[in-house]
């Protein structure tokens, strides 16, 4: 049936803000039609001009707030509304993790849909809800002579050039003020997109959470830096504290941040973080998550709704670099790390036998790895499962529920997937029990969840 489209590009509008999106933005509704307003905030009444209009809904930018919401905060940061990293800063913190607590209570009962009531238990927020990202990647550009360097602007790919990001760990801004200086100093070349030139495409940051190991990546289009040498000197003078320089060779025409191929210039290939008892090794190009003080609570949660004993047998799907399986493995009989990218189980190989664990990794996609552990009668007590943003699978998930956990402990950074996922558990058996949101990304509009499900789900 069409419908009448009740707004026009260009005209303006007075709407109420009912909800909060998922990319941070407001929405409400105009006859009945739905308007994506970014920046606007629920309970807010805003003047608007509508920007863009599609079949089933319009985006429009905010003109005035006529009513204000009580939890709107000035930015810390002056580049907020032109930068894309993050969404949520016009926003209280408290209020931010009140509005992901009901994101996700709201996407687990509208897109789930369960025949029972979930609870979704307060959100864990963080003590730290600026700089607390342990890894930076930032594209390298030029303006005419001079060098921009800093997040893509909100939907494009032009350069906001950072002095200080906010939510990057005081590490990471001291490297990217060091390179700013370096790449004067040396003129590097910028990385051109369009015309695939230049030399220098990502800086890349990483620091511990102790900020006594940090590593700097530079992503270059091409192996040959016959300046690497002099730029090393120059950074190590300018940042005594870094303990690792890595060139990484991206060759590729394509928006992929690194390549495959890592060259030591200097000091040690990886940095070491700790987490509890735990230490992990992790070089450029490895996954690990971004807040490691989250992390650690976060991990904490999936150990506790998992309960391990030194009875149970484990199964940690979509392992990443086996940090949660080195968790694990801490206090089960046997746990099996199931991960496709081979560098990541070189690394969490490594770092469980630092710690002294002995888990097993098997590299491969979950979907094909599961079913030959299935067929060889591997009946794990617990599976916990940490896919990426677009979920499991329906094939996946069906061999989990075949191999009769106790217990699955769905890890998730998107409650959208999560709820599908819960959905098709529950056909398979599996009621979920509870669902604990973590904030591992304060400011931007990302939530973690972890689900407990048990058997028992309805058909
Ligand atoms: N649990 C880990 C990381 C999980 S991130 C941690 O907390 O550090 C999700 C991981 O799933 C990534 O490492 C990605 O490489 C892996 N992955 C993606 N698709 C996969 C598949 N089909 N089979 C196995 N692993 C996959």
């Amino acid at each position: 049936m069409k419908r009448n489209i009740p707004v026009q590009k260009g005209k303006r509008y007075t709407i109420a803000i009912e909800r909060m999106g998922k990319n941070g933005e407001g929405i409400g509704k105009i006859d009945n039609f739905t308007i994506f307003v970014p920046f606007a905030l629920p309970k807010e009444t805003v003047e608007i001009s509508i920007e863009t209009v599609k079949k089933n809904y319009a985006i429009g930018k905010m003109k005035h707030i006529l009513v204000k919401s009580v939890d709107r905060v000035k930015p810390h940061c002056p580049v907020y509304y032109q930068c894309g990293g993050c969404q949520l800063e016009h926003l209280s913190y408290e209020a931010q993790l009140r509005l992901k607590e009901e994101q996700v209570r709201s996407i687990i009962e509208h897109l789930a849909k369960l025949p029972y009531p979930v609870p979704v238990l307060p959100v864990i927020g963080s003590e730290e809800p600026w700089y607390y990202r342990n890894k930076m990647m930032f594209p390298f550009g030029r303006n005419g002579q001079d060098v921009v360097l800093g997040c893509y602007a909100r939907g494009s790919h032009q350069i906001i050039n950072t002095e200080t990001c906010y939510i990057q760990k005081e590490g990471n801004n001291r490297i990217l003020q060091a390179v700013r200086k370096m790449a004067e100093t040396f003129s590097l070349s910028a990385y051109d997109e369009k015309k695939y030139c230049g030399f220098l495409r990502h800086v890349v940051g990483r620091v511990n959470d102790a900020e006594n190991e940090m590593m700097l990546a530079l992503v270059t289009a091409e192996r040959a830096f016959p300046q690497a040498q002099a730029v090393v000197d120059f950074l190590r003078q300018e940042l005594p504290e870094l303990t690792s320089i890595v060139q990484n060779i991206n060759s590729q025409r394509n928006n992929i941040i690194m390549g495959q191929e890592n060259r030591l210039l200097w000091g040690k290939p990886y940095i070491t973080e700790k987490m509890q008892k735990l230490s992990f090794e992790i070089s450029a190009n490895a996954f690990f998550q971004v807040n490691t003080k989250q992390a650690i609570k976060l991990y904490q949660v999936a150990l506790d709704f998992a309960q391990p004993t030194e009875r149970d047998i484990i199964i940690d799907a979509y392992c990443g670099t086996g940090t949660i399986t080195s968790f694990l493995a801490q206090s089960a009989a046997k746990v099996y790390g199931i991960e496709i990218n081979a560098s990541a189980v070189e690394n969490a190989r490594e770092n469980a036998r630092l710690n002294g664990l002995s888990p097993e990794f098997i590299v491969g996609d979950t979907a094909e790895v599961l079913p030959k552990m299935f067929s060889k009668g591997i009946r794990p007590s617990i599976i916990v499962t940490d896919p990426p943003r677009s979920g499991s699978t329906r094939k996946v998930l069906e061999v989990f529920a075949a191999m009769q956990p106790e217990k699955i402990v769905y890890v998730s950074c998107d409650p959208a997937s999560l709820a599908r996922d819960l959905a098709i558990l529950n056909e398979l058996g599996y009621r979920t029990l509870r669902v604990q949101p973590v904030d591992l990304f304060s400011q931007t509009a990302h939530v973690e969840s972890v689900a407990l499900l048990s058997p028992g789900g309805k058909g």
